[in-house]
């Protein structure tokens, strides 16, 4: 039976939304038979960042999310505050390879182009000029990706509420942040995915005994672009997924819950 109020705090079974409320932690879900004390928000004590934010819990964090999805998203705590943090926190970091590279990239170039103005007296306004294009690459690449990532995650937190409001699913804002936070640790895989999407369109290219289809009218260049993005269309979709099966009933931590 589908919830029946629209109530955010309210007791649902995690498992089948079925409102809980007023049992003791002792009984069943009478709709699924799942134990009512797994569905406590003391069930859910937060992912490693949530309990104690720190550089070693945001790896811990998000190798966990890596590794066990459904574990982290199950005992991950409904909270915006933390999770928004992670979230943000997550996009700066899995962006910062790109700004890295591009700094890298303009330092090569100026090296190999002006090596020879170093010896002259303007070197040191030279120098100057050449650290502000390597610092500008850097950090505007950077800010170039981190940016738009964060803004298409936030995205999908808001097509995860619609989702849950069409299947009848509880998805309050807390719980697409809560969900939407641990799933960008799939950020850090973008590279990887890539790669694997550009080697997927050239197998594609040489199977199809046409190595060159691709690269030719934007019919072509759309159906490279989209078996490229493949890999990372199914990595977002099973971790989102994943978040979205383990969160949907989520139950918040109230203030009026006593402690376990
Ligand atoms: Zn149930």
């Amino acid at each position: 039976m589908p919830r029946t109020s629209d109530d955010k705090l309210e007791l649902l079974c995690e498992r089948c939304g079925y409102c809980v409320e007023g049992l003791p932690a002792g009984a069943r879900c009478p709709e699924c038979a799942r134990p009512v004390a797994d569905s406590l928000p003391h069930a859910r004590p937060g992912s490693p960042w949530q309990i104690d934010p720190s550089a070693a819990s945001w790896f811990a964090t998000n190798w966990a999310t890596l590794s066990r999805p459904a574990a982290t998203m199950r005992t991950a705590r409904i909270d915006s505050r933390s999770s928004r943090r992670l979230l943000i926190i997550n996009c700066f970091a899995a962006a910062a390879p790109y700004g890295v590279l591009a700094g890298l990239f303009t330092l090569m170039g100026i090296l190999r182009t002006e090596v020879l103005l170093w010896d002259d007296e303007t070197h040191l306004a030279n120098f100057a000029l050449g650290a502000l294009y390597v610092y500008l690459a850097l950090f505007g690449v950077w800010a170039a990706h981190w940016i738009p990532l964060l803004v298409l995650l936030l995205l999908i937190a808001v097509a995860l509420r619609a989702i849950g409001r069409l299947r009848g699913w509880r998805v309050t804002l807390p719980v697409a942040i809560t969900i939407t936070a641990h799933a960008s640790a799939a950020a850090f895989l973008l590279p990887f995915l890539f790669v694997t999407g550009m080697t997927l369109c050239f197998l594609t290219a040489i199977v199809l005994g046409e190595v060159g289809l691709f690269l030719g009218s934007f019919v072509e260049m759309l159906g490279f672009t989209v078996v490229a993005a493949l890999p990372t269309l199914c990595v977002l979709v099973v971790f989102f997924r994943t978040g979205l099966r383990e969160c949907r009933y989520a139950n918040p931590s109230r203030p009026y819950d006593s402690p376990p």
